[in-house]
């Protein structure tokens, strides 16, 4: 008997971040969405961060022994909150009569570079990931971790889950990378710093990337370069309403939505500090010096502003590095001062980066002057300016820094965000 093709999913990738796998109902509320896509005829792997705040106690241990925790044996240990919340989300599948098995991110294939806490996915191997596919097997891996090549596990960064779900669904060539989170898309903003902020249906690979550079948490940064590498169909939603849509990651001209918009959304960066160096010889190669030395030891530069000091004769340079980087800043630089004839070092750790972010703010005059305007309304002072074609960032007081988002928010989306706060809208 003929029967009529049915369109169904061939294979998803599913990730569930920290807030979804919180405790042992979460992980059945989980186990509920997996099997509703594999009773529907999908083969699905499940890609699952650390149970809740794992992840920060964890840390938080290691920081108790030892001042500054990093390395192999760290990896080790970061890797292991995953390996729970996976193994424990087998054995429920399991209770359930469904064939499932928890992986680890080197059990599945996952080979990283060599590089501790940061490494970047090299490659997939799929062959042992499509044998339990085609048995019919449910597969849980294990984010943010995978195994370099000598065999030792490595960690991608926090946030890193996401990463690895978008890497397997390229290797895979899945049809599709869900990403389950505890709010019900991307938003113009955090909504939990604007309750207003306004969902959007769908963003430009680039837009995500940069927002997610700039530090809106909801995806890792690399795990939106990866998906326009691969082509991989990442959709954000919420773990907690499953009736919301949530947002699709898509390549700038599938843009079906009003891409005649300014500014996609706002972020805002609070891992970041202020280095000053003061005094420094008014003359050519200082600059290169100073940010050599800075570079030969991984250290990362953003914002820089170089001003003409107050006798007209030398400079000062002021520059922003992530918090982690802040005490490794110093320590690389006190010993040049003498060489490169400073006067002194300034740091400062109580700033966060507020950045507008936009395909539309293109050639389109006028978006940083109301940004500043909208800034300067709050009472909210800028301490350092850094823009490119797509963004403009500026640096203020840690404790401005929620207003500076507030007022921004408001002076880009007023007129769209008329909606009052909704708490089902943050998918609890
Ligand atoms: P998970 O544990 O599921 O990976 P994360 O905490 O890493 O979740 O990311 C989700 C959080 O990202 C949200 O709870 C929200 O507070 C934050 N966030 C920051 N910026 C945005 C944004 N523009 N849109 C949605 N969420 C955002
Ligand atoms: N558990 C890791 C973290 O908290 C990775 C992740 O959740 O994506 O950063
Ligand atoms: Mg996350």
């Amino acid at each position: 008997m003929f029967k009529g093709k049915i369109n169904v999913t061939r294979l998803l990738v599913q990730k569930f971040g920290g807030s979804s796998l919180a405790d042992t109902d979460k992980i059945k509320g989980v186990a509920d969405i997996i099997t509703t896509a594999y009773d529907a005829g999908t083969q699905v792997v499940a890609i699952v961060s650390a149970m809740g705040k794992t992840t920060d106690g964890l840390v938080a241990l290691a920081n108790e022994l030892n001042s500054s925790p990093q390395g192999r044996d760290y990896d080790m240990l970061l890797a292991t909150g995953e390996m729970v919340s996976a193994s424990l989300l087998a054995l429920h599948l399991q209770s359930r009569g469904y064939k499932a098995i928890a992986l680890t991110g080197f059990q599945a294939g996952v080979r990283t570079e060599d590089v501790y806490n940061t490494a970047r996915i090299k490659d997939v191997e799929t062959d042992y990931l499509n044998t339990l596919l085609e048995a019919g097997t449910i597969v849980i891996v294990t984010g943010f971790q995978g195994e370099n090549s000598k065999g030792e596990i490595c960690t991608l960064g926090r946030g890193g889950s996401d990463t690895s779900a978008v890497a397997i669904a390229g290797a895979l060539k899945a049809d599709a990378c869900d990403i389950y989170t505890d709010v019900t898309g991307v938003y113009s903003t955090d909504p939990r710093i604007v309750p207003n902020a306004i969902k959007l249906d769908e963003i430009a690979h680039i837009e995500m990337m940069e927002l997610a550079r700039l530090g809106a948490k909801v995806l890792h940064p690399r795990s939106v370069e990866a998906a326009r590498r691969w082509g991989v169909k990442v959709r954000v939603r919420s773990t907690f309403n499953l009736n919301d849509e949530g947002t699709l990651v898509v390549d700038e001209a599938m843009m079906s939505q009003d891409s005649t918009r300014a500014v996609a959304g706002v972020a805002c960066d609070k891992n970041q500090a202020r280095v000053a160096v003061i005094g420094l010889p008014d003359k050519p190669g200082i600059a290169a010096h100073l940010f050599k030395t800075l570079a030969e030891k991984s250290i990362s530069v953003d914002m820089i502003i170089q001003s003409i000091g107050q006798d007209g004769v030398t400079n000062d340079i002021a520059f922003t590095v992530n918090t982690w980087d802040l005490q490794n800043a110093e320590a690389v630089l006190k010993p040049i001062l003498h060489d490169l004839g400073a006067r002194e070092v300034l740091l400062d750790d109580n700033v966060a980066k507020v950045s507008i972010v936009g395909v539309g703010m293109i050639d389109r005059p006028g978006v940083a002057a109301s940004m500043f305007q909208a800034l300067a309304e709050a009472e909210v002072n800028i301490g350092m300016i850094a823009t490119s074609e797509i963004k403009i960032s500026v640096l203020v007081s840690s404790s401005q820094s929620d207003k500076a988002v507030q007022a921004i928010h408001h002076a880009f989306f007023s007129d769209a965000s008329s909606e009052e706060l909704v708490p089902s809208k943050l998918g609890y």
